[in-house]
């Protein structure tokens, strides 16, 4: 992987002690979240959009249909801010004050491209699919070709890039730990439940590992 490059909008300003610019804690977040926000200006408004996404490498795959407003700005050159955020833990400290959270969290700068060739097309796809569940994309029936046309897909480059981290208890003032408060961490994530068939399903489908023992599934 190629080093995020460290610019003046990617250097943190407030609790440094948590920034990281490596590549593989950056590309951990990423291949973690599930989700991502995209940020950008379109008719001199800001927009902040939830989207999947998919890590290849050093690039960002984002898709939707060709007339989605977002895709479309991008594709037009608008500059984004893309970030991703896991969220671990809440942080309850003695004093009101202290209150925090655990997290594990990455911002993307920069401008995306649309993919335009077809071989790419498919593997962004796959890539899509293979996040959401590792292994999807070798069962799902393959985007036909106007099923591409209709839609936009574009490459989002992982360059300019930060992480930021907090983990551990909370962080009291001295004179505060005598305090009869309870303190600590109550540890959240994001769990996959049982799989539900559709309704549709042909019957004696089985249900795939990848959806019935999902990463996401509690151990
Ligand atoms: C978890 C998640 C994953 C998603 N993944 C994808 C994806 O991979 N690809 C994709 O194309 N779309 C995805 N969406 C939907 C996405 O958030 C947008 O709604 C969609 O892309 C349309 O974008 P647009 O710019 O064309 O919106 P427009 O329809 O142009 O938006 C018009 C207005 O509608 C409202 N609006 C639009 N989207 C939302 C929203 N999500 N929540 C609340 N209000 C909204 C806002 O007020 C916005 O200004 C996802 C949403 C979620 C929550």
């Amino acid at each position: 992987m190629v080093a995020p490059t460290v610019t003046d909008r990617t250097t943190l300003r407030r609790r440094r002690d948590r920034g990281v610019h490596e590549s593989a804690v950056i590309d951990a977040v990423l291949d973690e979240g599930l989700m991502c926000h995209v940020g950008f200006t379109a008719g001199g408004s800001p927009f902040v959009v939830p989207m999947a996404f998919a890590r290849v490498g050093d690039d960002l795959y984002l898709h939707g249909a060709a007339a989605n407003r977002t895709l479309r700005a991008l594709a037009a050159g608008a500059e984004a801010c893309v970030t991703v955020t896991l969220l671990d833990g809440l942080v309850l400290a003695r004093a009101a004050f202290h209150h925090s959270m655990n997290y594990r969290s990455v911002m993307l700068f920069g401008r995306a491209s649309r993919v335009v060739d077809e071989e790419e097309q498919l593997l962004a796809s796959a890539a899509l699919l293979d996040h959401m569940a590792p292994g999807r994309s070798a069962d799902a029936r393959p985007p036909a070709p106007a099923e591409l046309r209709s839609t936009l897909i574009l490459r989002f480059p992982i360059a300019e890039a930060s992480a930021k981290v907090r983990t551990g208890p909370p962080v009291d003032d001295p004179g505060d730990l005598t305090l009869p408060t309870w303190a600590g961490v109550v540890p959240v994530g994001l769990v996959a439940g049982t799989p539900v068939d559709d309704p549709d399903l042909l019957a004696g489908t089985p249900v795939p590992g990848y959806a019935a023992d999902h990463p996401r599934r509690p151990r």
